[in-house]
C-alpha cells in the first residue's frame, strides 16, 4: 500500500465514523456486508439464470428475436425492481454518490462472470450533458464506469463520447418516440479512441435498452470493434 492509498483508507475510516455506512438499497444504518444489509440481500432479485448474453435478460424473457441491437452483449446482476430500484433512486437523486463503490463492484463481478473471456480495451460511460451533471453535482454513470474499470484493472476514458443536448426522460415516452428522442443526442468526440476497440459501456440502469443502443450505434459508426454494456439493473420484458 502506498501513501495515497493509505491516506484514502484513513480518510474512509474517518468518514465511516462521522457518517455511519448505510445500506445501498434501503439506506438504513445497520450491519452490512459489502454495502448491503441482510434483508435487502434476501429481497434483491438477481437476473435468473440461465441468462442471454446478448440482451442480458433471463433466457425465458430474452427479447433478441424481436429487437436487433448494435451492442454485442449486455449484463446486469439485478432486475430493476423492488429494493434495487429504490437503491438506484437513492444513489441518483439523494446525493448518495459514494454508493458507486459498492454498485461498481457488483457490476464488475457480473462482467467477469458473463464476459470473462472478452479482452476489453477501454471502459466508458453513457454520457450526460454538462447541465445535468452540474444540476446533480455528479455524473453517476461516470462514477460507476470508473469503479468498474478500477475493479477490472482496465482503463477508463471519459472523453470518448459526449451528449450534445438534453433529451426527454425515456420513461414517459411511447415505444415509437423513444428511439427518435435520442437520435443525434450522442457524439463520438475522438474516433481514434473507438476505432477497432473492444468497449465496455457502463450506465446505472437499462429500462428499454434504447440509450445503450444509441450510444453503441455511434461507437459502432466510429469504428468500434465490439461493444459490451454493463449496468446495475435492467427491466425484464416479461410476457
Ligand atoms: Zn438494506
Ligand atoms: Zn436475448
Amino acid at each position: 500500500m502506498n501513501y495515497s492509498e493509505l491516506f484514502s483508507e484513513i480518510y474512509r475510516a474517518f468518514l465511516d465514523a462521522v457518517f455511519p455506512p448505510r445500506c445501498i438499497f434501503c439506506d438504513r444504518v445497520t450491519s452490512l456486508e459489502n454495502g448491503i444489509c441482510k434483508e435487502c440481500r434476501k429481497k434483491a432479485a438477481p437476473i435468473e439464470e440461465p441468462v442471454c448474453l446478448k440482451c442480458g435478460m433471463s433466457k425465458k424473457n430474452c427479447e433478441c428475436k424481436s429487437k436487433s441491437r448494435f451492442y454485442d452483449g449486455l449484463c446486469a446482476p439485478y432486475e430493476y425492481d423492488g429494493v434495487v430500484r429504490k437503491g438506484i433512486h437513492i444513489f441518483k437523486f439523494d446525493n448518495r454518490r459514494d454508493n458507486y463503490r459498492f454498485f461498481s463492484v457488483l457490476m464488475a463481478q457480473c462482467v467477469r462472470k458473463r464476459f470473462g473471456s472478452v479482452d476489453f480495451d477501454i471502459v466508458i460511460s453513457v454520457p450526460a450533458t454538462e447541465k445535468s451533471v452540474k444540476k446533480r453535482g455528479y455524473d453517476q454513470s461516470a462514477l460507476l464506469a470508473r469503479g468498474v474499470a478500477k475493479e477490472l484493472g482496465l482503463l477508463y476514458d471519459g472523453n470518448v463520447i459526449k451528449k450534445i443536448y438534453e433529451t426527454k426522460s425515456q420513461h414517459f415516452l411511447s415505444n415509437l418516440l423513444r428511439r427518435g428522442n435520442l437520435t443525434g443526442a450522442f457524439e463520438v468526440v475522438d474516433k481514434c479512441k473507438a476505432e477497432g476497440k473492444t468497449v465496455l459501456l457502463c450506465d446505472d440502469v437499462s429500462t428499454t435498452g434504447e440509450t445503450l443502443d444509441e450510444c453503441s450505434k455511434m461507437l459502432y459508426l466510429a469504428g468500434a470493434g465490439k461493444i459490451y454494456c454493463s449496468v446495475i439493473a435492467l427491466t425484464q420484458m416479461k410476457e
